[in-house]
């Protein structure tokens, strides 16, 4: 294969151990004298988040990759993302926090409100809440962007295959061999690696190789439109904000980039029930007919939310989908990363969070032992941890606490919060998100 091989030279190692292998100042592996790292070849299926992140942390490793992307180019589609301290935490080990904090917003609070606008809760978020690392709001081509632009300053122009959409895995002794189809769906020519990485998203083909008989995703009977728009700053513009409940419609708020006339871009995300899942093409565009309707008279006075929407460049219409968890991503030389390994609804801030985490953990496994234990390893440190976080996603994501409040009110303005729930009853729903999605300030600040 060509292009292989990292070209530029290593961040010096921090410590190195009487072993011999040398490790980061976090603690990331680095090299490890127990076996020859350079000799291993990883084949990232996917230039997404996790794919461009695994690249950046195997190249930190010094272990050569190649990615291969089913699209023909990266246009900036989607809106945003929450990357909170955990996730900064893991791209600091990139050096890429200061240029995602160039270009999103660090929120100070995250908010709670029910579908009257009446506050039920709010927590300071990131540094303001006493984490060593930010919380950012970023748009998803942004920081997609700005992984892209380091995977090709450091690893070369050449490492990125576009146009190659993954068709087929085959294994042997010696490594796997990779069937790739053009955009046209005609045949190119196969590939070759040590180890395959499958981080091709929500619809992994990779995945359906081998999870032949999973169906579907799991439609969760509710539709989300989402948008961005250019906009003055909503409450004090640092705010992530989850208004309302399912029955009422939920609203997700939050400024993902300033501008210097002051305005913002603002992700808004709309979710309601519905009874028929669109089609789970992150591209496809929504009509704001469909939604609007609900908040025309909206009694929420800090913002005007069908004057947000009319502001917006492009909306978006996505079901809220997922998949019952698997006990297997690893078979052999291959194994699943990111939504390929555990999609889960969007709604957690932790789908891209998880993605990068991951990738974090199978270049630490890679670098730390041969190929295929390396894989197994990293299936037994992420598999049940993120699992989980795919179950609570589902059942009880931090927004619980609006949707109680909701059922408690029969969807009534409330006079006294504590009457409805206590501080303890909203801290425990918090603190149990945390702790599910390793986000506690003390795992993070460990
Ligand atoms: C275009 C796009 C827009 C998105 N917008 C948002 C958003 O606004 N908000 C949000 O929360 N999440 C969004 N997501 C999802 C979000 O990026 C992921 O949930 C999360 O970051 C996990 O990253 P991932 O790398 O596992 O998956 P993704 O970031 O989805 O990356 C998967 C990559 O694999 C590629 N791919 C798919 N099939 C194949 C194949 N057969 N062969 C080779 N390559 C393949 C895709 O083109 C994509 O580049 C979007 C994803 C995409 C692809």
């Amino acid at each position: 294969m060509k292009g292989l091989g990292p070209r530029h030279p290593q961040p010096a190692p921090l410590f190195r151990d009487s072993l011999g292998a040398s490790y980061s100042q976090h603690g990331t592996l680095y090299t490890s004298k127990l076996f020859e790292v350079t000799d291993v070849e990883v084949a990232i299926i996917g230039g997404g988040i996790g794919g461009l992140a695994t690249a950046l942390y195997l190249h930190q490793a010094n272990i050569k990759c190649q990615i291969y992307e089913s699209a023909d180019n990266f246009t900036q589609l989607g809106v945003g993302i929450n990357l909170m301290s955990h996730a900064i935490r893991a791209l600091g080990e990139l050096g890429l926090v200061e240029a995602v904090g160039k270009v999103a917003v660090e929120p100070e609070w995250r908010c709670y409100y029910n579908h009257h606008g009446q506050l039920i809760h709010r927590e300071l978020t990131g540094r303001f809440a006493g984490y060593q690392w930010s919380h950012y709001s970023v748009h998803r081509g942004d920081l997609h962007e700005i992984l892209l632009q380091a995977v090709q300053d450091r690893l070369g122009p050449d490492v990125v295959h576009m146009g190659h959409r993954f068709t087929k895995v085959v294994e042997d002794d010696g490594g796997v061999t990779l069937h790739w189809a053009d955009p046209h769906g005609e045949p190119l020519p196969p590939t070759t690696a040590t180890i395959a990485i499958g981080c091709d998203g929500v619809n992994s083909a990779v995945r359906r190789q081998f999870h032949p008989n999973e169906g579907r995703l799991a439609f969760g009977g509710i539709n989300m439109w989402r948008g961005s728009s250019v906009y003055r700053p909503i409450l004090d513009g640092k705010s992530v904000i989850l208004a309302g409940s399912m029955k009422y419609g939920k609203l997700v708020i939050y400024p993902m980039r300033n501008y210097p006339d002051g305005r913002q871009l603002i992700n808004w995300n709309v979710e309601v029930k519905s009874e028929v899942a669109g089609p789970n093409a992150w591209n496809k565009s929504g009509n704001v007919e469909d939604f609007i309707w609900r908040y025309k008279d909206s009694s929420i006075e800090w913002v005007d939310f069908a004057d947000l929407v009319s502001h917006a460049d492009m909306v978006l219409e996505y079901p809220m989908v997922d998949r019952d968890p698997v006990d297997r991503w690893t078979f052999g030389r291959v194994t699943l990363l990111g939504d390929a390994a555990h999609p889960m609804y969007p709604r957690s801030g932790n789908g891209a969070a998880q993605s990068i985490l991951d990738a974090q953990a199978v270049a630490r496994s890679i670098a730390g032992m041969p190929p295929v234990e390396a894989l197994q390893a990293f299936q037994q440190e992420r598999l049940e941890v993120v699992n989980k976080i795919v179950v609570s996603s589902r059942t009880s994501p931090p927004d619980l606490i609006i949707e109680t409040v909701e059922q408690r009110t029969n969807g009534a303005r409330f006079e006294k919060l504590d009457d409805v729930i206590s501080k303890a009853e909203l801290q425990g729903i918090i603190d149990n998100f945390h702790r599910l999605t390793g986000s506690t300030l003390a795992a993070v600040n460990r």
